[in-house]
């Protein structure tokens, strides 16, 4: 429903949805049996999220791509917000510190979403793109706790270009202790 191309399985029996098929939830009474997968993309649990059962509301595709949006624009909001306060970050990837912890400090260059990633950009060169999931701040720390994603950077005095692949975990920011 987001365009994930990373799903497993048909999220329904019937997919993708025929042309003129009424999409309200619950999705199964149209669609057929429901994969109970969760998104990899957006977290969207097929089967689940539209029919939760109980008293919980059920939330359409379109509910749930308007609230996805909303979250990754808060999360771009909060790391915008945190380099507006701190300047310089160093910064933890879920595999460990990048460069000496407190010691490398980077610069927010500029943060954007596209598709369904958030894209920081650090130093002018250095770029992680993340499936954000959601983001927490303690005083001189911000943590972006990610299902996947990437870190591209080039090597400090050469030009060689570095890819890694992050795993999910969080990525954090951490600011100088005082200035
Ligand atoms: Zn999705």
């Amino acid at each position: 429903m987001c365009g994930s191309q990373n799903l497993t399985a048909k999220p329904h029996a019937t997919w993708p949805p025929p042309d003129g098929a009424p999409l309200t939830p619950p999705y199964e009474d149209f669609l057929g049996q429901p994969s109970y997968e969760v998104c990899p993309t957006c977290g969207f649990e097929f089967g689940n999220d539209d029919n939760p059962g109980g008293t919980a509301p059920p939330v359409s595709f379109a509910e749930y791509r308007a609230g996805w949006m909303e979250t990754l624009a808060a999360i771009a909001g909060a790391v915008v917000a945190f380099f507006a306060d701190h300047e310089v970050a160093s910064l933890r990837l879920p595999s460990g510190w990048f460069g000496r912890p407190h010691d490398n400090w980077h610069q927010l260059t500029e943060v954007a979403t596209e598709g369904g990633d958030v894209l920081i950009r650090l130093d002018g060169t250095q770029v992680l793109t993340l499936e954000a999931e959601a983001t927490s701040s303690e005083e001189r720390v911000l943590r972006v706790t990610i299902r996947g994603g990437r870190w591209d950077w080039t090597e400090y005095g050469a030009n060689q270009e570095h890819t890694e692949v992050l795993g999910p975990g969080n990525v954090e920011f951490h600011a100088p202790f005082h200035r």
